[in-house]
């Protein structure tokens, strides 16, 4: 035993915690004791690992109605003597077992790929390094540093916290975050009163602190009272389910139809074993068992191709949806735009500064100037550094430079840089003591700095709002009143540079006797600075793509109107100047506004100074309208809207924990062009979904009314129950497959987007389903016909015909799988490379079916010879023909 995890860590003081966990609070844990402590305490999960087993997987294969059938038609068999037969229907069920296990395990090993994509990681301290390790591998006594927007991950007893504050609703369901503090708590109080403590699965909202893991796993709150404890269920996505009621409808239908079939041919005087085995043989082959597992393949391969994209997506069930997406609110900055932010002008009362992007010069008037000669300059450019949280890392032998944080606040780092004022000197004078948090509500930032025996506040943010708290203004002449017609001209200059695209920050500062004072009121305004931010080179392209796909593209910023209009025209997302421009607070819950309002605002395109609850607002307004709404967000406060929208989507280099938590999806470059790729690949996995689903049922059809009519009628049976088997085999599983692992048809985003209701066949797609099959029977029957009279061939000689033609026309009708408006020749189907793989493969297992002595002989194939080659190729070619000439007089819906 190493150590054992304390009752109530709450009420030991900070050394005696750091004690009883043996760590040092600058070193952390080291590699040898995580190892040890890991061995004992084991991983920090809730839920047992639930890797399905191989075998698992393996056993689950015999255990189906399909293998029961197949079961009972191998013993009839082996009873009537027919041992061939037998042994066949055996190798049978083992292919049939082995190609369901291998598609099993490709949907498993593919899903917990995902997984260990979109794992959290934790910020520990481990031998003296701060590194970045998942979470799953906290031990206890590891030390924990976390800040706004992280989500925790173990339990943690705080030892360092600055401003720390948590939402500890998802254990306690107090929604209003906590303050955190390090001094020990007494005695056997609730969970939310440990002050001290932070608990797995809480998020901290605020603030920064570090903390010693107490608890890891099961032993956590959560893992006490957490249900999850017991398995959670595996997901299963609308579209499984509703292929899963699909397939169970189907058996049904296949077991009376085999049924019948049986029935008549024995009433028609067929031999009974014959016709059992017939019956067996077609349920086998038309109970789409496979469509689940198929399904749940082709998402997950998606997936893992949208992941190569720069996509996470947390849920499968939300690549549905992103098929049917028909409204992306975007915000601007990082997402259109580059987050690469250069200062490059100020208005100060001292006149106006241009800063070279390149030269890094400082001119007024075109004129050089000297920071030092320029009092308001220099303190301008000092506030900029000293309201900030980025920091400049010096780079190591073998790295560059960095700057770290922000990309705004890096900006005015490098502006105070080319003025000739370094942060790391400024702060040495003026140690920070506090720091009020940027709050994308107020749109203000502060920070307290000690000065001798008094402090400094320094204050940056938008300008209305730093204007609005701001009573005097620092001009040449000293400190003065800043009257109501001044605070508008700064203002109008204000909307001058936001109108020429830039983004525009207010300056001020103020003395003060204490840390305590609230910041923002009685401030000194200093100036502006105007900073640019490039929009990104691909966004004009991808937004041109969403309006022919019939999504409509929505800005939703933080910035300010002018700004936010400005970037809009250079993207695209708008024509003209004049466009509307909706600020923030005329959003309101849906219900209190009049239709007229609604109407407006569902077709404004651009929405400024928009807070995150508002943002919540905007999605509750066009989900109302029936729409499907993808919206993005970043900070703590975007989560309520991320988790409304039908598809959220955060980002992954700015976004924090919670909010990539609660979107479905995650975007690694930040970048909107990811969005609608994400979109397309949506488009396409459900599509594929309906092409196999479509073909696979065409297929049986046919299958079912071959034997059927011919079973109704006189005939000979055109194909025999081994022959059903092995066509099941060949022909089912490889184009099928190839079908769901298609790229897609770049066209798919000329149309508008699938209605969500819309479910996954539509009567159009029954009516092909029924128009296929009928195809596939009558080329079939045709041919059978043909052999019997016209090549004068025995009974069981034309039975091979119809047989090859109805395994090669299956093969050919995968080509009718194109999307209607696709090329005849160049669609995607035949840019699939996995269907030609199957083409080739299924034909030579065809081939070896007739030449391949042993096989040839067990299923009872012979020879066709030329002419009866002649006659397969040419049958089988009508389906995939008349298919072909069908959709191009566009008479077919699909
Ligand atoms: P967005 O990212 O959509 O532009 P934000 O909500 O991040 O919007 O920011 C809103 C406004 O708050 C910005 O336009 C800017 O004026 C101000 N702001 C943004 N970041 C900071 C910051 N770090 N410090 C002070 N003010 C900021
Ligand atoms: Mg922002």
């Amino acid at each position: 035993m190493i150590m054992e995890l304390l009752d109530k860590p709450w009420t030991y003081s900070r050394e005696d915690i750091l004690k009883a966990f043996k760590v040092s609070t600058d070193k952390g844990l080291n590699a040898a004791e995580v190892k040890d402590r890991r061995k004992e305490f084991g991983p920090n999960r809730l839920r047992k690992a639930k890797a399905k087993s191989v075998w698992l997987i393996l056993a689950d294969q015999f255990e189906s109605l399909l293998s029961l059938l197949l079961g009972v038609a191998a013993l009839l068999s082996f009873i009537f003597g027919d041992w061939v037969e037998g042994l066949a229907i055996l190798a049978v069920i083992i292919i049939n077992a082995s190609l369901g296990f291998f598609t099993e395990l490709r949907a498993i090993r593919s899903m917990e790929a995902l997984h260990r994509l979109s794992r959290v990681d934790a910020k520990v301290l481990r031998e003296g390094q701060v590194e970045e390790v998942p979470a799953i591998d906290l031990v206890p006594g590891d030390i924990v540093i976390l800040e706004g927007g992280d989500i925790v991950t173990a339990d943690l007893r705080i030892i360092e916290a600055s401003k720390l504050q948590a939402d500890e609703s998802a254990l306690t369901g107090e929604s209003v975050p906590v303050g955190k503090k390090i001094e020990p708590v007494e005695g056997d109080v609730p969970l939310a009163d440990r002050r001290n403590m932070l608990f797995k699965g809480t998020a901290v909202t605020r603030g920064s602190g570090k903390g010693v893991v107490v608890a890891t796993g099961l032993d956590t709150e959560l893992g006490r009272i957490s249900s999850l404890v017991e398995e959670a269920k595996e997901e299963r996505t609308p579209l499984e389910k509703c292929l899963d009621q699909l397939g169970r409808k189907l058996i049904w239908v296949t077991l009376s139809v085999a049924l019948l079939v049986i029935a008549s041919g024995i009433f028609t005087g067929k031999s009974p074993l014959l016709m059992i085995e017939t019956g067996i043989a077609l349920a086998v082959a038309t109970i789409p068992e496979g469509l689940p597992i198929v399904a749940t393949m082709a998402l997950a391969r998606g997936m893992l191709r949208m992941a190569r994209r720069n996509a996470l997506v947390n849920r499968l069930s939300a690549v549905e949806t992103l098929g049917s997406t028909n409204i992306i609110c975007t915000d601007k900055t990082g997402t259109l735009t580059e987050n690469r932010m250069t200062v490059i002008g100020m208005i100060l009362d001292s006149g106006n500064i241009e800063i070279g992007r390149e030269t890094g010069e400082l001119k007024r008037n075109g004129d050089p100037v000297k920071v030092s000669d320029d009092k308001i300059l220099e303190e301008a450019l000092m506030i900029g550094l000293l309201c900030n949280n980025a920091s400049f890392q010096k780079g190591n032998e073998d790295g560059d430079d960095k700057w770290i944080g922000d990309p705004l606040e890096v900006a005015l780092l490098v502006a105070g840089h080319k003025g000739g004022i370094h942060q790391k000197d400024l702060i040495e004078k003026l140690p920070e003591v506090r720091e009020e948090a940027f709050d994308s509500e107020v749109k203000m930032m502060a920070t307290f700095h000690k000065k001798n025996n008094h402090y400094r506040v320094a204050v940056k943010g938008a300008p209305e709002a730093v204007l609005g708290v701001s009573s005097s203004i620092r001009t040449n002449e000293g400190e003065r009143e800043l009257n109501d017609g001044e605070r508008q001209e700064w203002l109008d200059r204000n909307k001058k540079m936001a109108e020429e695209g830039l983004r525009v920050l207010a300056l001020a500062t103020k003395p003060a006797k204490t840390p305590d004072v609230t910041p923002y009121e009685h401030l000194t305004f200093i100036g502006l600075i105007g900073l640019l931010d490039p929009p990104r080179k691909d966004v004009q392209q991808a937004i041109v793509l969403c309006r022919d796909a019939g999504i409509r593209v929505v800005m939703v910023t933080g910035d300010q109107a002018a700004t936010a209009r400005n970037v809009a025209l250079a993207v695209g997302l708008i024509d003209e100047d004049k466009t509307e421009v909706i600020e923030g607070k005329d959003l309101r819950n849906p219900d209190e506004l009049s239709r007229e309002d609604q109407d407006r605002l569902l077709h404004a395109l651009i929405f400024a100074r928009v807070s995150p609850k508002q943002k919540l607002d905007l999605v509750t307004l066009h989900q109302k309208s029936n729409s499907i709404v993808a919206m993005t967000g970043d900070g703590v406060n975007d989560a309520p809207a991320l988790k409304k929208a039908d598809i959220g989507v955060a980002m992954g280099q700015r976004g924090t924990q919670v909010a990539r938590e609660a979107a479905d999806m995650v975007l690694k470059d930040d970048a909107f062009s990811t969005i609608v790729v994400a979109v397309e690949q949506g488009r396409v996995i459900f599509n594929n979904i309906r092409k196999f689903v479509l073909y696979l049922l065409s297929c049986n059809l046919s299958e079912v009314m071959v034997v059927g009519l011919a079973s109704l009628v006189n005939a000979p049976l055109p194909i025999l129950p081994l022959q059903i088997l092995f066509l099941n085999l060949v022909t089912d599983v490889f184009p099928a497959l190839a079908l769901g692992a298609g790229e897609g048809d770049p066209g798919i985003m000329k149309y508008p987007p699938r209605d969500p209701k819309e479910s996954i066949l539509t009567k159009s797609h029954w009516l092909a389903v029924g128009g296929y099959g009928m195809l596939i029977t009558i080329a079939v029957l045709g041919a059978l016909f043909l052999a019997l009279t016209w090549l004068k061939m025995g009974k069981s000689q034309a039975v091979t015909i119809s047989f090859l033609t109805l395994a090669f026309a299956q093969l050919w009708h995968v080509f009718n799988m194109r999307d209607r408006s696709s090329g005849l020749l160049r669609n995607e189907i035949t840019r699939n490379p996995f269907v030609w793989g199957a083409l080739v493969l299924c034909t030579g297992l065809l081939v070896a079916a007739v030449y391949l002595p042993g096989l040839s002989e067990v299923l009872k194939v012979f020879n066709p010879g030329l002419e009866g080659w002649i006659l397969i190729i040419v049958m089988s070619m009508i389906p995939l023909v008349i298919g072909q000439v069908v959709k191009l007089t566009q008479l077919a819906k699909i």
